[in-house]
């Protein structure tokens, strides 16, 4: 056992939420898979290990945040065992996010974990890359076979200002680190922004057609009360298609992530370049994932409130994963139809902050 000095002192007041008698349970447990009521085949963890970050997106976190203090966030330990969970549930991808996974202490030892895991077949990261540098090749030897790197701009002033605090130089170093490192793939996540960077979409696909890298274009989504003006900043994936088709010639691509990115490729490059459009397509009929957050909370769907609450199981069953594996489950029997973002940018549907839910 890891000896970490943030080992829980009590259980903190967070209510259990089980599927109520009116959400009736008829999740099946098959042959080790999660399957909610809709059929749909659950193989995909977003496992938050933070809400905290060294950077201030403006589109996911306010200027002034106050984070969980640590009694309320999970261990490494029970980071690893939710996961072990899962995977033994079936889950076969398990992505470590946050908040910024790489702020948080002795990340490495639980991604190391991760990845021997047995059924886990992809262990993945996403990263705003201020940390990179240093991490790099400790992810790689850890058994992270593929990062995301959040980048929504080449222009340092932006950068400034998008993130409030970031500094770009820094991460276009821990991106080159990433290349030098050997990772199998690594992508892009740009969130499109009017006015603020979609003057830039083409000099960023540029960007990873000349280092082999892959880049996802996202649609900005109303998580968290963050007043930005998201319904004036809003930019669509059938803009910035079309206007990527000025310049490169994009085949559709079959591959799916089971999410809501859809693919293209640029012919005789590596770079594939992906849409996340969460508002102008409903991607939810093949959604195979859930989120757990840094707090324990399992949210099946993004776009909903539903959770279960898995902190106070696993501090009250430290030697026993039974009734874990039962809340994951039954989880299952309050994964929502789908989600609704509609137009109400400036009104979220859902109070969380992206950071909190894990992105
Ligand atoms: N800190 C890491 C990072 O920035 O990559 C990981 C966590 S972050 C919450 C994960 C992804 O969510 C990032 O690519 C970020 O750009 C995206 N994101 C955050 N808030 C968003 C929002 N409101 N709409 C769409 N994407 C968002
Ligand atoms: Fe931090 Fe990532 Fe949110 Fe930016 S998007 S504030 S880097 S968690």
């Amino acid at each position: 056992m890891r000896n970490e000095s943030s080992t829980p002192e009590a259980v903190p007041a967070v209510p259990l939420a089980f599927p109520q008698p009116t959400s009736p349970v008829t999740a099946r447990h098959a042959d080790g898979t999660l399957i909610d009521r809709y059929g749909r085949h659950v193989t995909y963890l977003r496992l938050s290990v933070t809400d905290r970050c060294d950077f201030r997106c403006g589109y996911c976190m306010a200027e002034e945040m106050s984070f969980l203090p640590r009694a309320q966030v999970l261990t490494l330990e029970e980071c690893l065992r939710v996961a072990r969970a899962f995977v033994d549930l079936g889950v076969s991808k398990v992505r470590v996010t946050g908040g910024e996974p790489l702020v948080r202490h002795d990340v490495v030892w639980l991604l190391e974990r991760l990845a021997r895991l047995p059924g886990l077949r992809e262990l993945v990261i996403t990263t705003n890359g201020s940390q990179l540098e240093r991490f790099a090749a400790a992810l790689c030897t850890a058994g992270v076979r593929r990062i995301n790197v959040s980048l929504d701009t080449l222009r340092a002033d932006r950068f400034r200002e998008i993130t409030r605090v970031g500094d770009l130089a820094k991460v276009l170093r821990g991106l080159a680190a990433a290349q030098a490192a050997g990772f199998e793939r690594l992508k892009l996540n740009t969130v499109m922004m009017r006015g603020r960077n979609d003057d830039e979409l083409l000099g960023l696909v540029e960007f990873a057609v000349e280092r082999g890298m892959d880049i996802a274009f996202i649609e900005e989504m109303p998580l968290g009360e963050i007043g930005h003006g998201r319904q004036t900043s809003y930019f669509s994936s059938e803009e910035a298609l079309a206007r990527l088709q000025t310049r490169f010639r994009l085949l559709p691509s079959t591959e799916t992530t089971g999410g809501p990115a859809r693919y293209w490729r640029i012919p005789d490059t590596a770079t594939r370049v992906g849409f996340i459009s969460p508002h102008s397509h409903n991607f939810c009929d093949s959604c195979n994932r859930v989120r757990v957050t840094a707090r324990g909370e399992l949210y099946p769907c993004l776009g909903n409130n539903d959770a279960s609450q898995l902190l106070p199981l696993l501090r009250a069953h430290p030697t026993d994963d039974t009734a874990l594996r039962t809340a994951i489950v039954r989880s299952m029997g309050i994964k929502a139809k789908g989600h609704d973002f509609g137009n109400q940018m400036d009104a979220p549907q859902v109070i969380r902050f992206m950071s909190m839910t894990g992105g």
